[in-house]
């Protein structure tokens, strides 16, 4: 089996199994741009649970930026009390909202460049809002199961840690064409198989086709592979 060949079998088995399986928070807020940003942000750090309460809970207040402009500090506060950093990221949700108003006409760019000025928005929370408000899928959106995932399955040196070289990494080796969901499907891939402390390396369907480079200690079941060349 080519590298090729072996990147497109583990692409199409996880795509295939996503099907069944939670979509990710982020996937919520396709094609909404404000939304999208200001769930990206509350998302640093957070779990997918906490990131979507604070976000709905927010939302249900005030879903535009003229409207949140008008709501105290408190409340902002106590909406985005599920995530982690809710102190900091209630600042960012008016600080996010006061630029879209004075700069950018309350409309939500989609340059990189101009995403990244907004205060709580890095490199990653700009690319994934590019890719779900406007389907802009120029880069892979580099979280930590993606960072965590393409390592084990030897598609990235684990030496590399920035986000954006291991975007670049990724993209040297993987089809255009699977850029555009490779960081959803490892979000549920990493949450429902190939987990942070126990991947279920025993029963995951990848297991032929997979390295496990790094890997110290696997679910329920050990699993030896002897498959993989
Ligand atoms: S075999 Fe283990 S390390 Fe490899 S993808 Fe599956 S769960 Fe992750």
């Amino acid at each position: 089996m080519t590298e090729e060949d072996r990147i497109r079998e583990i692409y199409h088995r996880v795509s295939e199994a996503a099907e069944h399986w939670p979509t990710t928070t982020l996937d919520y807020y396709h094609g909404q741009p404000f939304k999208a940003l200001i769930a990206g942000m509350l998302s640093a750090q957070s779990r997918e649970e906490q990131t979507l309460k604070a976000a709905e809970t927010l939302f249900a207040l005030a879903d535009n930026p003229e409207d949140i402009l008008k709501l105290t500090d408190r409340q902002i506060l106590e909406a985005v009390r599920p995530a982690t950093y809710y102190e900091s990221k209630a600042k960012y949700v008016r600080e996010i909202c006061q630029r879209l108003v004075e700069i950018d006409g309350g409309v939500v760019p989609s340059e990189l460049d101009k995403l990244v000025q907004y205060r709580g928005v890095g490199w990653k929370v700009a690319v994934l809002t590019r890719q779900v408000a406007f389907d802009i899928h120029d880069d892979i959106t580099v979280d930590v199961h993606v960072n965590r995932i393409s390592k084990r399955l030897g598609l990235v040196d684990p030496s590399i840690k920035q986000p954006e070289k291991i975007n670049e990494a990724l993209k040297q080796v993987m089809p255009r064409e699977f850029w555009a969901r490779w960081n959803s499907m490892m979000v549920q891939f990493g949450r429902e198989v190939c987990k942070p402390t126990y991947p279920q390396c025993a029963t995951c369907f990848l297991r032929e086709l997979c390295p496990q480079i790094g890997v110290v200690q696997t679910g329920p079941r050990t699993f030896k592979n002897a498959e993989y060349k």
